[in-house]
């Protein structure tokens, strides 16, 4: 690059700067127990993973991990049409489709390269995609690489949504997607009036479970298990890549559907298959998630207590109604400010700015895990209201 090249960067950079945006890597130098990590020379507790269940440092998971690397060794090969097809990959989505309750799976490398790969492979210019506002960004980098037209209405709006649906041309193809469990929010679509109104207007109903999986349902298969609702959802989609630990999105759903997508969906068909240690990983925390309900119960009840506490105390929590809870703090420098203190109390957060969340609404999010003890989560709350109130968030 010429230094004119970087001089254009470089502008653009320090206008990131000017509004508080600019974003840094940190490096954790040390994965502790108990959902800790050792930055430099200061253990923290992390309350901004999505290894929602511990399950990432879960020595089951590391040695199913090591077994199916020694047997099948490191890398697929090729991609899953070619040869990296192998029948680990098969039983793993048997698996997969047994614990969502659909018909058949199917595994791509990342969550990101899921929502990439079936929304392009079931939309296309002249179809319509409805989506939430608080959409994953994945979603929308799926819906402008289809061409379909979206149509995005106000967060959880049944009315807008219902209003677009009704303004649209009938022979268009439509498709509506949501994420069960916000990610900026930690609420809950209304999975329901979803389901009913795509059946009204004669849409498609893709979810997608990545912050669910694991977490919500009688089995952990995520909201619509929760409400019973598997069979009104079409395209059911989600990660091993938070509660599960590991790596990999998913696409569960009728049998056609996913023999559909092994020959439509690009990030499926042009890209090596996931690796065999990767899939011990899945394999395990599948089961672990199946025969292990406490984890996820004791998850969420931490997270009733942890949100009910911040609450009593002042703060705004935004509808949280999950693991994920968001703390309002307002502009941008305050909430960099709030986050820099809690982590000088040994508190890992992150802070949430526009475009992530609405100007003015910036927040600090603090995901649990079923790895902090009632301990560690009772110490942070209270440095979390110490803290608060200190800077005058809350009263
Ligand atoms: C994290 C996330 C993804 C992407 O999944 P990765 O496996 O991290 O690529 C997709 N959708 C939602 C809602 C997510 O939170």
């Amino acid at each position: 690059m010429t230094e004119h090249e970087f001089a254009r960067l470089a502008a653009e950079m320090a206008a990131l700067e000017a509004r508080a945006l600019r974003r840094r890597l940190t490096a954790i130098d040390e994965v502790l127990p108990g959902g800790r990590v050792r930055v430099g020379g200061q253990v923290l507790l992390n309350l901004s993973s999505n290894d929602y269940l511990g399950l990432a440092q879960d020595s089951r998971l590391v040695a199913a991990a090591q077994a199916a690397a020694e047997h099948w060794g490191v890398g697929a090969g090729a991609s899953r049409l070619v040869t990296g097809h192998l029948a680990l990959h098969e039983a793993v989505e048997a698996k997969l489709a047994e614990f969502k309750g659909t018909g058949a799976a199917v595994i791509f490398s990342t969550g990101y390269m899921t929502n990439l790969g079936v929304i392009a492979a079931l939309v296309g210019p002249g179809d319509l995609v409805f989506g939430d506002r608080l959409n994953h960004a994945s979603i929308y980098d799926g819906i402008k690489l289809s061409g379909a037209e979206l149509r995005r209405f106000p967060h959880r709006d049944m009315d807008r949504l219902e209003n677009l649906l009704k303004d649209a041309p009938a022979k268009r193809k439509r498709l509506i997607i949501t994420d069960s469990v916000f990610s900026v929010d930690g609420d809950l679509a209304p999975l329901k009036d979803l389901v009913e109104l795509k059946e009204r207007y004669g849409a498609l109903l893709m979810v997608d479970e990545a912050h669910a999986t694991g977490v919500l349902g009688p089995r952990g298969a995520g909201l619509a298990e929760a409400l019973g609702l598997t069979a009104g959802v079409d395209v059911h989609m989600g990660t091993f890549s938070k509660a599960l630990g590991s790596l990999g999105g998913y696409v569960a759903g009728e049998r056609r559907l996913i023999d559909y997508l092994h020959n439509k969906a690009r990030a499926f068909i042009y890209s090596t298959a996931l690796p065999p240690p990767v899939l011990g990983a899945i394999d395990k925390a599948l089961d672990i998630v199946a025969k292990h309900p406490e984890k996820r119960h004791y998850l969420l009840d931490q997270a009733e207590i942890f949100r009910h506490e911040l609450t009593m105390a002042g703060f705004d929590t935004l509808g949280s109604e999950t693991q994920i809870i968001p703390v309002l703090a307002g502009d941008n420098p305050r909430t960099l400010d709030f986050a820099a203190r809690l982590r000088e109390e040994g508190l890992m957060a992150v802070a949430l700015r526009p475009p992530t969340v609405p100007v003015g609404k910036a927040r600090v999010r603090f995901s649990l895990s079923a790895a902090h003890s009632v301990q560690d989560l009772t110490r942070a709350r209270e440095t979390i209201v110490r803290v608060g109130r200190g800077m005058g968030l809350i009263l």
